[in-house]
């Protein structure tokens, strides 16, 4: 055993000691700082505690006067001990009077100490409090003793977090650690959640702090760093992650940060100081979370983020832990809080036991958004640092109405929450009533409202929404839950309970969209700079004949007796509509000769999804039997928007006449050629978006199931006429889509059309 830096080291071992003392809290504080004074020839040594009301108190000091324990605070910012809790940063000075932030507290006898060195006690980037030791000559402590402090407040930090202090404050001042928070995020689907949190990628909490032996705890570190290193370069060379979103870029990142010389020094600092590998990592990582998260450089943010996987990572190969979510220890209210994922990890989680999702990232036509949307499950998403300040099994509210998300709320916001859930169950209530009612305008004319789905859990909404029937059925919602690729006997069980689920009514089935963020885990797929853009949908079913006609056949035999509705998903070129309707032709035909039945009735339509097909509408209205508009992917290709980027969401608007005026030639020539069209994008669940889309010729429209309630509440209140001309008119003329929403909201208001 190497015996540099002994003077740290043994501090750190008394520490353990004291840690592992079956003694009351403030009696440890006391021991803490009695042992660091004493380790590091100060004079005084104190901790100061981070109240709710921005306060810091003092909890335990050696050498200031101990009638201020409990008595004397500070305001954060004020102050040099408010200044590190402001800063999250150590101070280290010779002659602390002099500095401009000195604040003389009389009740502590302070004033003859002259040298002062503060550092914060951090966890999770979060400033918890402050430690401070002081000496009464002008003396400069050293980088060791600095490390050393630093390393004792991470132990304070855990010491903090498993709750032993709470009792001790003042009597009516709440501590900061278990503050409420209300953050705001963006709506991505609607509803309220109160239950309790589960991290995502749940939070390594590091027991073993302090090193036995530092070379081991050298050569742990090592080992571990060159398994990050190939493991990062093997999920590049594959090029797939196996959650979703984390894109080349973001691994390439995880190289640079894997390779980087400075991050790696700053690893072994800590070791050599005496912390355990996983303690180094977690205290380079808070270190750097502090840091960088006060820039408000969105690149940067970023940056935090890659860095958090990364130690995440790290710290996961040292405690040997595998990657990935959380699973098991689920509560029976559970609200999922994460920087981002894909839908097939949403789907790994039980469903009954799921109430809300909060994210830090995503957009609301992700298809996270659309499958929690399907869930039924609140969710909001934007919600800056979500992660770093909640804590598996905090209390937690979302509301999917107003974009809030409150983090352990206090007994009064919980009270308004159980009303809110009360009047929203009410309104449900109204909007069940409302089920029974034909679907049309005030003016009289016929909408038809249908649901969009995928899953055999969707099924009892079609009854209770009253819906038409399903718009859109997202095939690869089952393919996404399943382990492995699902057989033709699987997909025709499973297309049969479908189609006997909907008890007649007319479900339109769309094939594979697989490809872009929709991963399958059992299918290699190459990496693509632009994967939306990319090998996808009917591109990849057209390149894996075996794939997309096993399920077409699937669908024929399930449809058998009835009427197949099918639509091919991404169609660029009607020639790959014609290969496909080719194929179905085929199977049938196949199916017929063996003596299988098939379906009655085929219809096959086309999702218009690609900007490329808005200039064949003729010949396309002529090939198909009907057309399905999938607005999240037509308008994210229109205005060359990614529609799972969080800073491009809200940004333009599916009100502008740049997206309308398309959406009416296409809502006018279908008319013409008497095909069928429907829109099937979370717009058509919007009530707004929605009334535009009535206004400029739609007649059917396919939603998530929670949205048919408003959207009809909306259809019964419209005079449908009047609104077209009016629309219509501004279409015809130069018209912003800021004007186009401004005037629809005004219109909605003056005719008292709930929206
Ligand atoms: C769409 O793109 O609008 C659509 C309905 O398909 P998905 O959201 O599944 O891509
Ligand atoms: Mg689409």
């Amino acid at each position: 055993m190497r015996e540099t830096l002994a003077g740290p080291r043994v501090l750190l071992r008394r520490l353990r000691e004291v840690m592992a003392d079956p003694i009351g809290a403030q009696e440890r504080l006391d021991k803490i700082v009695r042992l660091i004074a004493s380790n590091m020839v100060a004079e005084v040594c104190s901790v100061y505690i981070l109240r709710a009301d921005g306060s810091l108190e003092l909890f335990a000091t050696e050498g200031l006067l101990a009638s201020a324990v409990h008595r004397a605070t500070l305001r954060v910012g004020r102050g040099l001990v408010g200044l590190i809790a402001a800063e999250a940063r150590p101070l280290n000075l010779p002659d602390a009077q002099s500095h401009p932030a000195f604040a003389y507290l009389p009740e502590t006898g302070e004033e003859i100490y002259h040298s002062f060195l503060g550092v914060p006690v951090l966890r999770a980037g979060r400033t918890l409090g402050v430690l401070v030791v002081q000496n009464r000559s002008h003396r400069s402590y050293t980088e060791e003793e600095v490390e050393a402090l630093q390393t004792t407040a991470m132990v304070l930090a855990e010491m903090f977090a498993a709750g032993e202090i709470e009792d001790l404050a003042t009597p009516g001042a709440d501590l900061d650690l278990n503050r409420p928070f209300r953050l705001e995020g963006a709506v991505f689907a609607d509803g309220i959640a109160l239950g309790h949190v589960l991290l995502h990628e749940p939070r390594v909490v590091v027991t073993q702090l302090i090193a036995e032996d530092v070379d081991h705890e050298l050569a742990r570190l090592e080992d571990a760093m060159r398994s990050l290193r190939l493991s990062v370069d093997d999920l590049l060379a594959r090029g797939v992650e196996a959650g979703q979103g984390e894109h080349r870029d973001i691994l390439e990142a995880y190289r640079m940060f894997a390779q980087d010389q400075g991050w790696v020094r700053r690893l072994r600092e800590a070791v050599e100081a005496g912390l355990t590998a996983e303690a180094a990592v977690e205290k380079v990582q808070s270190d750097m979370r502090a840091r960088l998260s006060r820039s408000t450089d969105p690149y940067l943010r970023d940056r935090l983020h890659d860095l958090d996987d990364l130690a995440n990572r790290l710290l996961r190969t040292l405690m040997g832990r595998p990657h990935g979510p959380a699973g098991t220890l689920m509560p029976s209210d559970a609200v999922i809080v994460a920087r981002n994922m894909g839908a097939a990890e949403l789907l790994d989680y039980d469903r009954e036991k799921l109430r809300g999702l909060v994210l830090e990232d995503g957009a609301p036509t992700s298809h996270v958004a659309i499958v929690a949307r399907a869930l039924g499950i609140a969710t909001v998403g934007q919600v800056d640092n979500a992660v770093g300040l909640a804590e598996s099994g905090d209390p937690i509210i979302v509301d999917g109405e107003t974009g809030e998300v409150h983090l352990r709320p206090p007994g009064d916001i919980e009270l308004a929450y159980v009303d809110k859930v009360r009047f929203r169950a009410r309104r449900q209530e109204q909007f069940r009533r409302l089920r029974e009612k034909p679907s049309a305008t005030k003016d009289g004319t016929d909408i038809t409202l249908m649901i969009n789905a995928g899953l055999m859990m969707d099924l009892p909404h079609l009854t209770e929404s009253g819906a038409a029937g399903i718009g859109l059925f997202r095939t690869e919602l089952q393919f996404m839950i399943a382990s492995s690729f699902p057989r033709l006997g699987e997909q025709e069980a499973f297309y049969r309970e479908v189609l006997e689920g909907a008890d007649g009514k007319p479900v339109t089935f769309r094939s594979l969209d697989v490809g872009g963020d929709k991963v399958l885990p059992y299918i290699r797929t190459h990496p693509e700079e632009n994967p939306a853009l990319g090998w996808r949908a009917i591109r990849l079913g057209l390149d894996r004949p075996a794939l997309l006609k096993t399920q077409i056949r699937a669908l024929l035999k399930a449809a058998s007796g009835r009427t197949l509705r099918l639509m091919f998903p991404m169609v660029t070129e009607i020639s790959e509509f014609e290969r496909a309707r080719q194929w179905v032709r085929n199977e049938q035909e196949h199916l017929t000769r063996h003596g299988h039945a098939t379906a009655d009735k085929v219809e096959l339509g086309a999702m218009l999804e690609v900007p490329s097909l808005l200039w064949q509408l003729d010949e396309l209205l002529e090939t198909v039997d009907f057309l399905s508009i999938g607005s999240n992917d037509l308008f994210q290709f229109l205005m060359a928007s990614d529609r799972g980027s969080t800073r491009l969401a809200g940004r333009f608007d599916a009100l502008s006449p740049a997206f309308l005026r398309p959406l009416r030639k296409v809502a006018t020539k279908a008319r013409k050629a008497q095909k069928p069209v429907a829109v099937c994008g979370e717009i058509a669940g919007r009530p707004l978006e929605a009334m535009a889309l009535l206004a400029i010729g739609y007649r059917s429209l396919s939603m998530s199931p929670s949205a048919i309630g408003p959207i009809k509440a909306m259809i019964l209140d419209l005079d449908l006429d009047r609104l077209s001309q009016r629309l219509n008119a501004m279409l015809d003329g130069a018209v912003s889509a800021s004007e186009v929403r401004t005037e629809l909201r005004a219109w909605a208001n003056a005719e008292r059309i709930p929206v």
